[in-house]
């Protein structure tokens, strides 16, 4: 049997640390050896430290280990990140000067130049700003100059915002096969995405919030990003126009957005439906262990996608599309729906890492 690489969680007890800890308990490639959150858990064992959230009960492997600061060294080869943005730039620099290869979910590095922005479905070309990175930053096996004490090895690879990465994956196909030249998203966002304890109780039951701070640019700048081309060293922004308003709403768990796109070129709805239910992909064909068979599912009923009923899909990782019609502004409206703690949030860091093992970036 392989060995496993053992991994480190920062950010363990919240919403997305508890998410990777459930998806690594039997994971076939990682073991989790270190976990690490605020001074608030530092040195309690992780079951003193963490209300469990999920359903289910707290896997028994992590009970007994101890919580750590949130910086390098840690027991372990790898990271997984899911600090809050404003404390993740240090910490993730940190782990990454210090030779630790880190998969972040936070926001802190995703629109750095030389930092892959990765969904393995539909940019994996991007993981070639690996090589920059070791060259701008200095790295173990770059030969450029340590730069400004950030990352001098290691590297980091991000993946996107959650209701981003539904958007661009159900985006990808329809710019590869027409091109797409304007999109206008609007999201009805999970309680989940907030973290715990995130919105009061009584700011969301009976209401609807139409602001999530920093959502709406974060969709309209990182999906041009996803979807921009890899040349040479950097990533060409996709040409197109993205439109995003983005909304809190009583649901537990998935993120739903309504979308309009127009193609430049015209195309059937046939062609749009086949285009989106046929997509698949590398890690498709690399059979990796949490690729969905489908990224997305298209569904023909009148009222689906819904959060309950879909965001289980794939388990957690596939994307479903519904409410696919001609669209009398745009060229068609659709509606998309995923799980924003499993493909938007910790699902999608552990595909990032095994599409790193699979294309021989992590040993
Ligand atoms: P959360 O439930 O609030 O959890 C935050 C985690 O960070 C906890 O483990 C907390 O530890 C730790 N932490 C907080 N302040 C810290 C500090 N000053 N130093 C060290 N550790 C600290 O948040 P979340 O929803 O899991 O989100 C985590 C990250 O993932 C964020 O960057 C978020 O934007 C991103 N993300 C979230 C989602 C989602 O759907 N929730 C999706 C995509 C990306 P303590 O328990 O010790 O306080």
């Amino acid at each position: 049997m392989t060995k496993k690489l053992r991994v480190g969680i920062l950010g363990a007890t919240g919403m997305v640390g508890q998410r990777f800890i459930q998806l690594l308990e039997s994971h076939p490639q990682f073991e989790i050896t270190a976990l690490a959150a605020s001074d608030r858990s530092k040195g309690k064992s992780f079951e003193e430290a963490c209300t469990w959230r999920l359903a289910g009960e707290m896997p028994g492997f992590v009970k007994a280990m101890v919580v750590e600061a949130p910086q390098p060294p840690l027991d372990c080869e790898l990271v997984f990140s899911s600090l809050p943005g404003d404390i993740a730039r240090e910490s993730e620099g940190s782990f990454a000067a210090a030779g630790y290869p880190v998969i972040s979910n936070s926001s802190a590095y995703r629109m750095d130049a030389d930092v892959p922005l990765l969904i393995p479905e539909v940019n994996h070309q991007h993981l070639a700003l690996l090589d920059s990175q070791r060259n701008n930053r200095g790295g173990q096996n770059g030969n450029g100059a340590e730069a400004g004490g950030t990352l001098s090895k290691g590297f980091i690879v991000t993946n996107p915002n959650c209701s981003t990465i539904m958007l661009a994956l159900a985006l990808a196909p329809l710019h590869q096969r027409f091109g797409v030249k304007s999109v206008v998203a609007t999201t009805m966002q999970a309680l989940s995405g907030a973290g715990y304890p995130g919105v009061a109780s009584l700011a969301i039951s009976d209401n609807v919030l139409p602001f999530i701070q920093g959502e709406e640019e974060k969709i309209e700048q990182e999906t041009l990003k996803i979807l921009g081309e890899f040349e040479i060293d950097k990533i060409q922004d996709a040409g197109m126009n993205v439109s995003a308003q983005c909304h809190r709403v009583n649901v537990s768990d998935g993120h739903l957005a309504a979308v309009r796109v127009k193609l430049d070129r015209s195309a059937a709805i046939e062609e749009v439906s086949e285009a989106l239910a046929s997509f698949t992909a590398l890690p498709q064909e690399l059979g990796l262990h949490s690729a969905p068979e489908y990224p997305i599912l298209v569904r023909e009923e009148a009222d689906r996608p819904q959060p309950r009923q879909d965001r289980d899909a794939g388990k957690g990782m596939s994307v479903t599309v519904g409410r696919l019609f001609p669209d009398n502004v745009m060229d068609y409206r659709f509606v998309a729906l995923s799980h924003n703690t499993i493909r938007g949030a910790a699902g999608a860091a552990i595909l990032n890492a095994e599409l790193l093992i699979a294309t021989g970036r992590l040993k």
